[in-house]
């Protein structure tokens, strides 16, 4: 069926780089066989899903929406691919992305956009467009996205469904393509809470393969899918609702947060003071992680290379003047400024000291409220091509979502209402460090 529906919308949408149409049938059927035999079928066996096509599967193309990786089929799988696997689900393909996730709608793809199910002129959002607009339109039940700044809640929002960017470090990233390795994080998107619930309890948890997941119990977040937030005090930081913020986003999510309170959360005003440099610092950090991270695109080691190069340093520089996108040549020059000597101090060690400020407003809010809420982004999804032209403005789309990544808080996007044109708006949850259950238990209450 979900093929089916491929066929019927995927030349709409696109949310797809790769379907691997003959792989998930026979999956599909053998799962069918198990059981008319009468065998038991793990949890997730045989619900098709969808991955972002920046985590790792072996044998199965993983380009980044990258031409630089247009041709690379990694010969492992990921720790949440593998973790999946275990449970068999039916694995539909690989979802669209911001090349390399370097952006926010799903148009740096040098492949082609994904247009927003609910309105093709429009954005899916990004990184993870490709997960969500996927999600949306019914062509996956389930997807993995993935979050550096916003990639998995911003999308979610645009396109109506629900995504979670767990704590840094609840959920292992072996296998996912490093864009910012300090923030980036893998994530469920998915219809609903329960199915957000589901995936996670099978994705999160401490792998060797990766020194940075956190090596603590993981909870049966289902038991989490109650309907109580009786006594949860809940912050509303009023840097957030501040002009340019679109209205209708305001309005939904205040009322989203009154619904909450009659049914007995205690809501109270909070301030997180250093919410404006959130975005300078980000977009330090990001980049310089992202200018570390891409050196190894050299035309030697991975993907594709150069012709005609008279020496080696002229097939590298012609091998990424070629295949690396707009965006993201800008962010390795960002990211190499900020980092060379003379600069180092005044801009990436600053962004650190920064970084520290913004997690400290979290930890005394902390002290104080159980969740923090707030809109997953400042507007709607926009038209295709509004803003492409001009990244600055692209960067400030992110003031809701980058925050809680300086701080490697987890953070989900549950819908709570539409605009006047019946576009989605998410409603933020943020909480503390590991603490994703109480997450699951507002979004629930809420959905
Ligand atoms: N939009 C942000 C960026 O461009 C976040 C992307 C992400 O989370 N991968 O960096």
């Amino acid at each position: 069926a979900v093929l089916a529906r491929i066929d019927e919308v995927e030349g709409d949408v696109q949310a797809y780089l790769t379907v691997t149409r003959d792989e998930a049938l026979a999956q599909a059927k053998a799962v069918d066989e198990k059981i008319a035999r009468g065998e038991e079928i793990a949890f997730l066996e045989g619900i098709p899903g969808a991955i972002k096509d920046n985590i790792c599967t072996k044998g199965v193309k993983t380009t980044c929406a990258s031409r630089i990786l247009q041709k690379f089929v990694p010969p492992y799988d990921a720790t949440v691919v593998q973790k999946l696997a275990a449970q068999n689900p039916v694995v539909l393909g690989k979802t669209n992305l911001d090349e390399f996730a370097m952006g926010g709608s799903t148009e740096n793809s040098a492949f082609h956009p994904t247009h927003n199910p609910w309105n093709t002129d429009c954005v899916p959002g990004g990184s993870s467009g490709g997960s969500a607009a996927a999600v949306a339109a019914g062509t996956a039940v389930w997807a993995l996205g993935s979050d550096t700044g916003g990639s998995i809640r911003q999308p979610a929002s645009f396109c109506g469904v629900v995504g979670m960017k767990p704590t840094y470090g609840r959920v292992s990233r072996y296998g996912l393509v490093a864009y910012a390795s300090s923030l980036d994080q893998i994530g469920p998107i998915t219809k609903d809470v329960t199915d957000c619930a589901n995936i996670l309890n099978i994705i999160a948890g401490r792998d060797e393969m990766d020194s940075t997941s956190i090596d603590s119990v993981v909870p049966d977040y289902t038991k989490s899918l109650v309907q109580d937030v009786k006594g949860l005090k809940i912050g509303l930081p009023k840097e957030y609702f501040v002009k340019g913020m679109d209205p209708e986003v305001e309005g939904a999510v205040k009322a989203a947060v009154k619904q909450l309170e009659a049914l007995g959360a205690e809501v109270v005003e909070i301030s997180l003071p250093n919410t404006d440099y959130a975005i300078s610092t980000y977009y330090l950090i990001a980049p310089a992680e992202a200018a570390t991270n891409l050196a190894r695109y050299d035309g030697v080691s991975y993907g594709e290379r150069a012709e005609d190069a008279a020496d080696l340093v002229e097939m590298m520089t012609k091998t990424r003047s070629q295949y690396l996108g707009e965006e993201v040549k800008r962010r390795i020059m960002i990211g190499n400024y900020a980092l060379s000597a003379g600069y180092y101090d005044a801009y990436y060690l600053k962004a650190l000291k920064v970084r520290r400020l913004v997690k400290e407003d979290y930890d005394k809010a902390f002290k104080e409220v159980d969740v923090i809420i707030c809109p997953a982004a400042p507007s709607v999804a926009y038209k295709i091509g509004e803003k492409i032209d001009n990244p600055l403005e692209m960067y400030l789309q992110d003031a809701c979502t980058v925050p809680l990544n300086l701080a490697g808080l987890p953070g989900i996007s549950v819908p709570c209402g539409y605009n006047k044109d019946k576009m989605p708006i998410g409603m933020q949850i943020i909480g503390k460090a590991l603490d994703e259950e109480t997450l699951i238990r507002v979004a629930y209450t809420y959905e």
